[in-house]
């Protein structure tokens, strides 16, 4: 197959596969298909799973069949939209109201040690479906980990975020909780690590984490992958 034809499959694959995420993509570079430079790198920080118990990886991992980023935008390459399933969905009744999804309010932690360089807190969470596409991040953090590499999560609940620019913060702090605002299909936390604090200027890292459980096994080190159940411990 030719790289349009690639695009054009993982696009459908994508849009069959995917529960809840970011629409298509959030604001940033182009990237392009030979971007491979990044593919190996071992990541610097200690970082942990973001959360308190089980969650889904709905879209994580290097390849564009598992991760809907992949293709869009460097910056956000591998990036990783998580959920929480219960028996195989992510909301109660008809997932009308961000209350019906279970992930929504639900404790997000910073993932390593490092310290709050921005944020936004005062974007209304959207109604399931309704995208905001003008304040594509919503509410979020950016963690810089004063080594080269800086933690993105995106779409908080609106006024949840219980941290200010200039906080140090640890490994399992709790930052806030799930949201659903900027450009997002529904409530979810969209994670990701690249190389600077500017959205529009970085390149995305691929990402490690120590010491959690996929689908029951532990995993000293490793990258949570689409369609995996995922918890710290
Ligand atoms: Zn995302």
């Amino acid at each position: 197959m030719n790289h349009i034809k690639i695009i054009k499959y993982a696009i459908v694959i994508s849009a069959i596969l995917s529960l809840t995420s970011c629409a298509d993509t959030l604001i940033g570079d182009e990237g392009e298909l030979d971007e491979a430079v990044f593919l190996n790198y071992r990541t610097k920080t200690d970082l942990e799973l973001p959360f308190e118990n089980e969650w889904f990886i709905g879209a994580g991992g290097k390849t564009i069949l598992q991760n809907h980023h992949f293709i869009p935008h460097r910056h956000q390459r591998y990036a990783m939209d998580i959920i929480q399933l219960v028996d195989g969905k992510s909301f109660k009744g008809d997932g009308t109201k961000n209350e019906d999804h279970y992930c929504f309010g639900k404790r997000l932690n910073a993932p390593g040690n490092g310290k709050i360089v921005a944020l936004e807190n005062n974007i209304e969470d959207n109604v399931p479906g309704v995208l905001n596409t003008d304040q594509q991040l919503g509410n979020y953090i950016i963690i810089d980990h004063l080594n080269g590499e800086f933690s993105y999560l995106v779409h908080f609940k609106q006024q949840s975020i219980r941290v200010s620019v200039g906080d140090t913060v640890v490994k399992g702090q709790e930052v806030g909780k799930a949201g659903n605002s900027g450009n997002s299909t529904g409530p979810h936390l969209h994670y990701h690590l690249q190389t600077t604090a500017d959205i529009h200027d970085g390149m995305g890292l691929p990402t490690q984490f120590n010491s959690y459980y996929a689908n029951d096994v532990f995993i000293e080190r490793g990258t949570p992958v689409q369609n995996q159940v995922v918890r710290k411990d």
